[in-house]
């Protein structure tokens, strides 16, 4: 994995509030409901997590972010949970979460890495060209102190 989404994921502060979300979207068979944000670069050396609104099942209101920006502040990643770990249910990203990603003219900054999705067994990246890779085990992240 290039250095720049592997940093951004194991910041203890992103790795924690990646925790937190996928904890908050009550993983399990069903009944779970995504959870997602994005990590911004408040300055320099530091990033900070933005969670968005709860979702309602599937599916996230994503807050308006034009030109890549929240703020002030560059959007330097976006996340969501798959937290339905039944087997109706895709583990991995889905065609529409690929596409949310790639034609996004919102998410096409310079410093956009991509969209983490954080499923049971492993942790997704959606590159901004609408490709995915495995980038990282929760287990082994989130144990992490
Ligand atoms: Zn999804």
């Amino acid at each position: 994995m290039p250095k720049r989404p592997r940093a951004i994921l194991h910041n203890p502060l992103v790795r924690e509030a990646l925790r937190q979300a996928w904890l908050g979207s009550n993983p399990g068979i069903s009944g779970g409901h995504e959870e997602g944000g994005v990590v911004i670069q408040v300055s320099p050396r530091k990033l900070r997590v933005v969670r968005w609104p709860k979702g309602v099942q599937n599916s996230i209101l994503v807050p308006p972010h034009p030109g890549c920006v929240m703020g002030e502040n560059s959007i330097v990643a976006s996340f969501h949970t798959h937290p339905n770990t039944g087997t109706d249910f895709l583990q991995e990203p889905s065609e529409t979460d690929k596409r949310a990603v790639r034609d996004d003219p919102d998410l096409q900054g310079g410093a956009y890495v991509g969209e983490f999705v954080i499923a049971r067994e492993t942790i997704y990246l959606i590159t901004p060209d609408g490709q995915v890779r495995e980038v990282a085990d929760p287990h082994v992240l989130f144990a992490q102190p």
